[in-house]
């Protein structure tokens, strides 16, 4: 028995299902999930010392690899100061100025520990700064696990949603209503039959949580302007698209300018960080100043600080990661894209910058009902197939898979090689 099959049977004692979040398990992919110890720059190891090259990167926040020294260094640096004194401090200021300049629709942000609490925390924003209680989300777009969040059933067209999750109550549910992804009709439906209600459309500005799904040109634009139309405030959700579609962000990259973003994994260099930003006049209406209540024990914490400090001025400092991070992933999903032609398959590969997906499923796929025609169980079949030749991809079809600057040449051209004898056969 390997150490990792070992240690999921003591975690399947004590964890749900030994995991403690569900991406982690292999439920979908079957087999046990491999118990990391170590990683290092692309490579993690794991407690059978046996290399994976990772497309996982920690589901988005290692950018510029694992155990990058700028970052591990600021961590033992602060850590030697105090771990948490629950007072405001220097490294907080540091950076908020930072996410301020980095983002253009960013005046002033509060942090918070996750990607979650970012978003539960910007849409209570928009209810507190609308007066109003109906927001609409995309279906396949995931927005964290907070209770109105957990809604993405189909249909929601004009009628109440229903969550995904048992012990959400209907009441959380009903003012979250859906629409197809790259569907601007069915949103603008909406409007009309809330008309005066919605308080903000939240987004994932490129989806990354039903696999990756580019807006449609224009799609960003006409939110917009639907929302200013309304009255009704827009939020990105750029937990995964902030500082990986450029530093800016999906809303550098389009140029199209949210009232409130969303941010989580890269702003944390690995460390549990979230925060949630925009104009003053909005970020004015939080407690303490506003009326809008959201408070943190450990946000803002020295440590977790240090290491999204770090991460963010290098990425700010050396602008020359995301041409090589995005030239890396056009080596990747490029050739990846090949040679599933090659073997006569024309699954469809999905990509921009440092993000993309392989769908099981041919044709095009630009929303949730497409990306739900994938194959889930030749996923799983391509996926032990890379696996066991080192490659470790995303447990599920329906993950991004992520590039990171730490990746080299070699190892794509390796992963290339493992994904081209598994359509050979
Ligand atoms: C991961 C993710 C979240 C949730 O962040 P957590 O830190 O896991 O709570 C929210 N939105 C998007 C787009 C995400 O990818």
């Amino acid at each position: 028995m390997s150490r990792s099959d070992e240690l999921f049977q003591r975690a399947m004692n004590v964890i749900p299902g030994g995991v403690n979040s569900p991406v982690r398990a292999f439920r979908a992919v079957g087999g046990t999930p491999r118990f990391i110890k170590s990683a290092n720059g692309a490579e993690i190891t794991d407690v059978d010392g046996k290399s994976y090259i990772d497309y996982v990167c920690s589901w988005g926040p290692m950018i510029l690899g694992h155990n990058h020294p700028a970052i591990k260094e600021a961590v033992i640096r602060a850590a030697e100061n105090g771990l948490s004194f629950g007072a405001a401090t220097e490294l907080e200021v540091t950076m908020a100025e930072l996410v301020c300049s980095v983002f253009p629709s960013v005046d002033m942000v509060r942090m918070v520990n996750s990607g979650t609490e970012a978003v539960m925390s910007a849409v209570r924003l928009a209810r507190g700064a609308t007066g109003r209680d109906k927001i609409i989300k995309f279906e396949g777009c995931y927005h964290g696990h907070c209770d109105f969040m957990l809604v993405n059933a189909g249909s929601g067209l004009m009628t109440s949603g229903v969550s995904g999750s048992a012990g959400v109550t209907e009441g959380c549910a009903r003012d979250t209503l859906t629409a197809p992804y790259n569907d601007i009709g069915t949103v603008e439906k909406i409007f009309e039959a809330n008309d005066g209600e919605i308080a903000a459309v939240i987004i994932e500005p490129v989806a990354a949580n039903m696999g990756v799904v580019l807006p449609e040109e224009g799609f960003l634009d006409k939110l917009r302007e639907l929302c200013d139309k309304n009255g009704s405030l827009l939020i990105f959700d750029e937990v995964i698209t902030g500082f990986r579609l450029g530093i800016g962000g999906a809303q550098e990259r389009f140029g199209v300018m949210p009232d409130i973003t969303a941010l989580g994994k890269i702003i944390g260099g690995g460390m549990p960080v979230g925060a949630y930003g925009g104009r003053r006049e909005l970020m004015e209406l939080v407690s303490p100043v506003g009326g809008v209540y959201q408070a943190g024990t450990l946000s803002g914490n020295p440590v977790a600080m240090a290491a999204g400090i770090a991460q963010i001025s290098y990425l700010k400092e050396h602008p020359e990661v995301y041409a090589r991070i995005d030239d890396l992933a056009e080596r990747l999903f490029g050739g990846l894209k090949k040679i599933v032609e090659r073997s006569g398959k024309h699954l469809a590969v999905n990509h921009i910058g440092s993000l993309g997906s392989l769908f099981f499923t041919e044709g095009s796929v630009k929303d949730y009902n497409d990306a739900k025609r994938s194959d889930t169980a030749e996923y799983g079949k391509y996926f032990t197939h890379m696996l066991d030749r080192g490659v470790y991809l995303a447990p599920a079809q329906f993950e991004a898979m992520f590039v990171s600057c730490a990746h080299t040449e070699e190892q794509v051209q390796k992963t290339l090689e493992a994904a081209e004898s598994f359509f050979q056969k």
